[in-house]
Parts: structure tokens; C-alpha cells; sequence
């Protein structure tokens, strides 16, 4: 084959591939999912730059516990802050990557309520991170918060376990999904007061084979912590079961 036929193929395949990838954006704009803007530069991305910097911005103080910003001059010890010493959480600590605001907060919204399950990965790579800066102590066992059944037929998927699979499957570390499970098909928690949650989530789970728990060092997985009554009724069924201890991971915080 002489070298002007190669260069004439060259051309005409490297013609193809930017005609199709051209179609292929007019087909499927691809935009920041956080603020749509376009993302034309960025390869293989759900987020654009800015708002991956915005995410990853410094946090005030905060409660170790229940992750409440802490004032000035107001203290947390190891029962907690003024705001959950008093609901006697029974998990150990909480982490997240930031306030549920801004970016983090669009993107949990069109991960779990536009159902763009794609987000699963960057939203996943975002609590990676936090586990590898090696803040959480030794885990067992990680373990999504469950949704009943009926929640997840009608959702399609539960995103607390999309995450906490793809964390398991970048860490290697164990993932147990169907033991910890939720046997009442509560009311969603956001339009309610504190003692409402406290009621609504009472004997809401159950463990299926304490055994899989027992002397276990647990990382329960949530989206979105607020008053962490759910990961705390989570962490009291574990704990029953002879778990060590129980930390939780999640998205983001919110205020009640
Ligand atoms: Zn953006
Ligand atoms: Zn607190």
C-alpha cells in the first residue's frame, strides 16, 4: 500500500470519528450535572471543574458525632454537641464530603430523584476519597443504609447501596446488603420533627443473621445525614447483632 493511500485512510477515519463524536454531542449534550454547564473540554466527566472545586472547599467545625456546625465557643465532646447529646445517637462518628448545598446537593438530586444512576460513580469517587484519606478507622464491613422493598421497586434502585458498592469495589473492601434490612415501609423523614423520626423509624429494621455483625467494625453508607435518627436506629439493630462499632459515611449534611 503506498504511503499517500495510508495517509489518505488515516484521514478519512480520523474524519469518521470526529464527524460521529460531533453527532454523538448534538445526540447527547453532554453538561455538567451540577450546573449544566457545557462540557465539551472535559472527557470523561459528570462534573465540570469549578464545581469539583466548590465541593472539595474546607468545613467549619463540627460535632464529631452528628456533624453539626459548630459555633464559636461551642464544644463537642464524646456524647456529642447541644444539638444530638440528647437523642443519644448510637453510631460512632459521622463523615461526609460537605453541607447538602451547592453542587453536592444538585447532583445528590439528580442522582436519586432524576434517577441519573450514571452519578453513582463520581458521587462514589467523592467518598472514596474521604476513606482513603484514612480518617475513618478499620472497617469490616460496609453496609447501605436498606430502603423497604416497596421503596425500592418504586424508585428503582437504592442509592445509598449504588455508592456503597462502588466504594466496596474500588477499596475491596466486604459489602453486606440483605442482611441489615427495613421490614416497615416508613414516611420519608423530611417533613418531619424530631420526635416524629424518632417514632417513624422505631422497628423499622431488622437483622436477618446476627451472626455476619458479631465483633464487626461496621461502615454504614447514607446519602443525605440530618438528624442521623435513621443511621442511628441503622447502628442500634447492628449493635444488637454484637457489632464493635458503627460509623457512618455519608453525602452530605443537611439541617433539619
Ligand atoms: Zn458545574
Ligand atoms: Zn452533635
Amino acid at each position: 500500500m503506498s504511503d499517500l493511500h495510508q495517509e489518505n485512510k488515516a484521514f478519512l477515519i480520523r474524519a469518521t470519528r470526529n464527524i460521529f463524536s460531533g453527532l454523538l454531542d448534538i445526540l447527547y449534550p453532554r453538561h455538567c450535572f451540577a450546573c449544566d454547564k457545557s462540557l465539551h473540554e472535559e472527557k470523561n466527566s459528570y462534573i465540570c471543574e469549578d464545581c469539583r472545586e466548590k465541593i472539595k472547599e474546607t468545613e467549619a467545625r463540627r460535632c464529631a458525632r452528628c456533624g453539626f456546625e459548630l459555633g464559636p465557643g461551642i464544644a463537642s465532646s464524646g456524647k456529642g454537641c447541644p444539638e444530638c447529646e440528647n437523642t443519644s445517637l448510637r453510631f460512632e462518628k459521622s463523615f461526609f464530603v460537605s453541607d447538602n448545598k451547592g453542587p453536592l446537593k444538585n447532583l445528590i438530586h439528580q442522582f436519586k430523584y432524576h434517577k441519573h444512576v450514571c452519578l453513582m460513580k463520581p458521587l462514589g469517587g467523592l467518598l472514596t476519597g474521604l476513606l482513603q484519606q484514612g480518617i475513618i478507622p478499620e472497617i469490616d464491613v460496609v453496609v447501605p443504609v436498606p430502603l423497604h422493598w416497596k421503596k425500592k421497586q418504586e424508585r428503582g434502585f437504592n442509592q445509598s447501596e449504588l455508592i456503597a458498592k462502588k466504594i466496596c469495589k474500588k477499596l475491596s473492601l466486604p459489602i453486606s446488603v440483605n442482611n441489615l434490612r427495613r421490614v416497615k415501609n416508613t414516611l420519608s423523614q423530611t417533613r418531619l420533627s424530631r420526635l416524629q423520626r424518632q417514632k417513624n423509624v422505631n422497628g423499622a429494621f431488622k437483622v436477618k443473621k446476627p451472626d455476619m455483625f458479631f465483633e464487626k467494625n461496621v461502615l454504614l453508607v447514607d446519602d443525605v445525614l440530618t438528624t442521623g435518627i435513621t443511621a442511628s436506629e441503622c447502628a442500634r439493630n447492628l449493635k444488637n447483632a454484637g457489632a464493635k462499632e458503627v460509623y457512618l459515611l455519608a453525602l452530605a449534611r443537611s439541617r433539619l
